[in-house]
Order: structure tokens, then sequence, then C-alpha cells
């Protein structure tokens, strides 16, 4: 009997990829000529400091890899889709395809490259929940080949099989998502039910501990899984989240180094990825500020229900949700509200100067820089992949 789930040692392309799929029967039920959408991971995209793509994107490499193995079974049409998330307004899925190679896989092997974001959606009601908008390529292609990384995510724990499909949502419904009601975990329950892949392949050349963004540390694993069933069970002890301080008032690090006066409440399962990223900056930015002595008494909230406690003398809001959740707070004494969905990050940057932070900017720019060059030229770890 075949197994249902293959795991298989990443040994070079395009061999190892094909044992993996072979050892799962992963094609069996794939007819020649059927039309056929594969749905990578590239979660967004940013054209001012590089992304290290390690354990944070689907290797270029095995996707091409997956391609050869559909145009040697007879499939002539194939399409790659995705809906990466905008941080910066204009530079979205076609970006990511752009910057990790994929047109030159248009150009071999005649595929077709679609954004979900720019399409038509098909309507999906969650059982108790909202109605979810789904990319109509997705739902109708023939057969999906859902394709995600091996990577934890600090809302969800991990990113596999079913967070991938998140992505075939409209931006509307991801967002929905991260609505305090009925929640992450609950609308993932669902997700499967309406979007329905024939065969999940997990890269694991590279996983990503700190998901789903490149802020955490990618190992080489080298490693492939895959099955016909999208909820595999393959467990691997990473971290998956970042620590806080005991009583919530910003991350471990500001524990560590004595950091007092500033209190950011850790980011909860509301928070869309939209602004994750602006979380993780005024993280750095408040560090920043710090020379060893407590710093202006300032509460900064993010995410869609955080409530705004007394005793700060500002508090910084951080989006349109988390203004309008704090609308009629009346513990807040100098609200600065930062508007936008999300936010723009230079608007963030001023607020927290306007809350008499003195923060440098630089160094915000020097850890990004820093994040997207730590693994160059560091063994195992080849961009090749993503080319
Ligand atoms: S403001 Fe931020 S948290 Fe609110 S919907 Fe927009 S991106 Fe999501």
């Amino acid at each position: 009997m075949k197994p249902l789930i293959s795991l298989v040692q990443y040994a070079g392309s395009p061999g190892s990829l094909r044992e993996a799929v072979e050892l799962c029967s992963g094609l069996e039920k794939l007819e020649r000529n059927t039309r056929v959408l594969i749905k990578p991971n590239l979660i967004t995209w940013d054209d001012q400091f590089k992304i290290a793509p390690f354990g944070v994107f689907t290797t270029t490499r095995l996707v091409e890899d997956m391609v050869i193995m559909l145009k040697d079974h007879g499939c002539r049409e194939i399409s790659i889709g995705e809906g990466s998330v905008q941080i910066q307004k204009g530079i979205g899925t076609m970006a990511a395809f752009t910057g990790l190679g994929y047109i030159s896989l248009v150009k071999k092997y005649g595929v077709k490259l679609v954004d979900f974001n720019a399409g038509k959606s098909v309507d999906f009601k969650i059982p108790g929940g909202p109605i979810f908008y789904i990319a109509r390529e997705a739902m109708e292609s023939d057969f999906l080949i859902n394709f995600p990384v091996l990577k934890t995510h600090a809302q969800t724990k991990v990113s596999l099989g079913l967070k991938n499909l998140k992505g075939c949502l409209k931006t509307s419904s991801k967002k929905i998502c991260h609505h305090a009601s009925p929640g992450l975990e609950y609308c993932f329950t669902f997700i499967a039910d309406c979007i329905k892949p024939a065969l999940t392949i997990v890269d694991g050349i590279y996983a990503l501990e700190r998901g789903p963004l490149h802020f955490g540390n990618a190992f080489r694993k080298g490693v492939i899984v895959a099955s016909r069933d999208a909820l595999e069970n393959h467990i691997k002890a990473l971290k998956w989240d970042w620590g806080w301080a005991k009583d919530n008032t910003g991350p471990s690090i500001f524990e560590k180094f004595g950091v007092t006066g500033v209190t950011l409440p850790k980011y909860d399962e509301t928070l869309c990825s939209g602004c994750t990223p602006l979380a993780n900056m005024v993280n750095i930015l408040v560090l920043s500020a710090f020379t060893g002595q407590p710093l202006p008494k300032i509460e900064i909230l993010n995410g869609k229900k955080m409530q705004a406690r007394s005793g700060y003398d500002s508090t910084v809001l951080i989006g349109d949700c988390i203004i309008k959740a704090n609308k009629e707070n009346v513990h807040i004494r100098k609200a600065i509200r930062v508007a936008g969905c999300p936010p723009d990050t230079k608007e963030v940057i001023d607020a927290l100067k306007e809350a008499e932070l003195h923060i440098d900017e630089l160094a915000y720019w020097g850890y990004l820089k820093q994040q997207g060059e730590k693994y160059d030229n560091q063994e195992g770890y080849s961009w090749d992949f993503y080319r």
C-alpha cells in the first residue's frame, strides 16, 4: 500500500520532488489536459529592503520542479496563483513573482501567473461565521497544488497546508480572519472545506522559526513532505512566537535591557499581516530611543481589540481598527492616531516622535538591511533556490 504522506530528503532537483510526489501517488488522479493551479507561499514583497527568502517563500526551484513534472505528465494548462499582502502600495503579487524569478517560468514553460488580488471572487459562508470571498481561479481549478513552506507562525503556531490556503482569500476576507470573532483559528477550521487542494507539498528545504517573515531564523532542513491530504501532521520543534515581558509591557528584550515607561502590549490574533511589520518596526524604534533612562509614559496599541488603560501621558493608536476600538475610551489622556489600513510607515514614525520618543530611524533601516542579509555567505543558504 502506498503511504498517505511522503517525507523525502532533498538531494537535488528535479529528482527529489518527483520522488516525494510519486511516493504518495500525488498525481494518480490527475488526468492529462487538466487545468492545474499551483499555490506557493509568496506572503508579501518589499522592493526597498530585500527579504531574506529562506523559509519565508516557497523556493522557486521546487515550483519549477513541479512544473517540469506536470509537463512530463502531459499537462498543458498550468497556472501559478497567489495573493500577496501589499505592505507598500502597488507592490504586491506581481512584484513577488518578478522578484522570485517566476517570469522565467513563464518564458520557459508557458505557465500563467495569476494575481488572486486582482480577479473575480466566489463567496463561501462559514458555518456560524462570515462570508469569505475567495479568488475564483482557486475555486475553479481542476487540480490545486498547495505548496506551503515549513514554517512557524507567531499567531497560529505553524503555517503549513491550511494557513497557505488563506492566500486564496480576497484581502477583505483575509482581514476578517483576524477579527476578534469568530477568530483566526475558527476560520481555519473551515478553509479546507471550500478550497480543496488535490495535492499538498510542504517545501522544507528551509524551515523557519518565529515566522512568518524573515525576522525569525531559518534552518536548512532539506526535506519535502507531500500528501493528497492537506491536513498532514508533521511536527517540528521550532520556536513559533516571540517572548514578552511577564507584565505585558513589551517584548522580552525590553525587560532584558531595562526599558521602562513605554508600554507595548503583545500583538494578538486580530493584527492583520498589513500591520504586523509596523508592530515590529515600533519595537525596534522604541528600543532605539532607550538610553538607560525611563522613556515617556506612552502606551502603543494595534490590532482590533486592545483597550487603552489609564496612567499614560499619551496613547498611540496604530491603524483604523484600533482607533475605532478606542473611539470612546475615557482612559486616554492624549490620543495620537495613525489612520490607515495599514497606516503609512512614515506616519507611524511621526507619531512616535509626536509622543516625544527620541527614536533613531536609522536603527530600523539598519535592522531591516541586516535581516535581509543575515544568511549571505552562510553555508547551506543559497539564493539560487529563489531565482
Ligand atoms: S488597520 Fe491594520 S489591523 Fe486593521 S484591518 Fe487594516 S491592516 Fe488589519
